[in-house]
């Protein structure tokens, strides 16, 4: 972080902060923002964390989750004012203010300093402080090493280490996904040594399904799954009306596209949902086909190289078609980039 000297002497006295992270939040966003929460409770400052929107149910055991204000839970008004009045914003996980929708407009009128924890590509400089690395796989592995150099190890307690371990068991793919560093193996030791239980939070976020959703996940797998060689990609598009069918809730999607990118020679995944706000794009891909840019040119999205998400305006159909189609650009870089 630049200025750090600066963020240490302004963190260093009581402070009304806001900690709000991206929409439809993850175990990274969820965790990161938590575990800042449950540090900056500790060190005397007064916290509230802000949610733009509801988050799947896996998450509900993190430390502090039930004081979470949900802003679309019909509470713009009291966010409003803790926004207003917040000395310090922290945005924890995104880097381009729409990611928050209107909660966004609030954060950027605010007077409060703002700081962006992130590991995002592409930011947008809204900050005034900025600890931001593409480096880190996950924004936990940058909330780790803040509470280090402000000299509070010692201040990570087991839950606050539960919470950064999910951001970071999560956004590696399980360890697997080529931003698995040395320093994430090297931070989970270290959190494993300031009492997180990798079997506890691996068993909490993974072996929590509904018996709906594994059976969405099985109609997903056998009906909807388009593989298009000629392009290596592979897709799912799902309507409203089949989610319907499926009871489906925030978070049953999660990692479905990972099961189309793991079919062999497939360099681009998609999944492509009909939501009722608008139509939500998830992209996975592999090696040096970016979906960042993918989704920045064609779907008002973004995220990292290889995985990012977007979103549509159009219906569902004309959103699907639209994917295709544009796949015929893409059909060279597409071949050339497998191996
Ligand atoms: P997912 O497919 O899991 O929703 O998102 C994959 C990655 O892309 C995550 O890191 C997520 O934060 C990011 N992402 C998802 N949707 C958007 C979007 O609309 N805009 C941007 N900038 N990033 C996104
Ligand atoms: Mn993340």
């Amino acid at each position: 972080m630049e200025r750090f000297e600066q963020f240490k002497k302004l963190i260093g006295s009581p402070k009304k902060i806001v900690i709000t992270t991206h929409y439809k939040p993850d175990a990274d966003a969820l965790g990161s923002s938590l575990a800042l929460a449950n540090y900056f409770t500790a060190k005397g400052h007064s916290v509230s964390v802000i949610s733009p929107s509801d988050y799947p149910d896996f998450l509900y055991w993190m430390d502090g989750n039930s004081e979470v204000i949900n802003f679309k839970d019909g509470k713009e008004r009291t966010c409003g004012v803790l926004i207003d009045k917040a000395d310090l914003i922290f945005c924890i996980d995104f880097n381009s203010l729409k990611r928050i929708n209107s909660l966004g407009e609030l954060v950027l009128k605010a007077g409060a300093k703002k700081v962006l924890i992130d590991h995002h590509l592409d930011p947008e400089h809204f900050a005034d402080f900025e600890l931001w690395s593409t480096k880190a796989a996950a924004s936990a592995e940058l909330v780790y090493q803040l509470i280090v150099d402000l000299g509070d190890r010692h201040m990570i307690t087991p839950s606050i280490a539960d919470s950064l371990y999910a951001g970071i068991m999560t956004d590696t793919g399980q360890f697997k996904h080529p931003n698995t560093t040395k320093n994430v193996h090297y931070v989970t030791a270290e959190l494993m040594d300031l009492g997180a239980d990798v079997s506890k939070v691996g068993a909490l976020i993974y072996d929590n399904n509904s018996l709906h959703r594994l059976k969405f996940l099985g109609f997903a797998l056998s009906k909807k799954l388009i593989v298009m060689s000629e392009y290596r990609t592979a897709y799912f598009a799902i309507s409203a009306k089949e989610l319907k069918q499926f009871h489906f809730k925030t978070g049953d999607t999660e990692g479905l596209v990972n099961y189309a990118l793991s079919l062999k020679n497939i360099v681009l995944a998609a999944v492509i949902i009909e939501r009722p706000d608008a139509i939500r794009l998830s992209l996975r891909s592999r090696g040096t086909f970016s979906v960042n840019n993918f989704a920045r040119k064609h779907f008002n999205g973004g995220g990292h190289s290889n995985a990012a998400g977007g979103t549509s305006n159009m219906t569902h159909e004309e959103t699907v078609k639209k994917f295709i189609s544009i796949l015929k650009d893409y059909q060279e870089k597409l071949n050339s980039n497998y191996n």
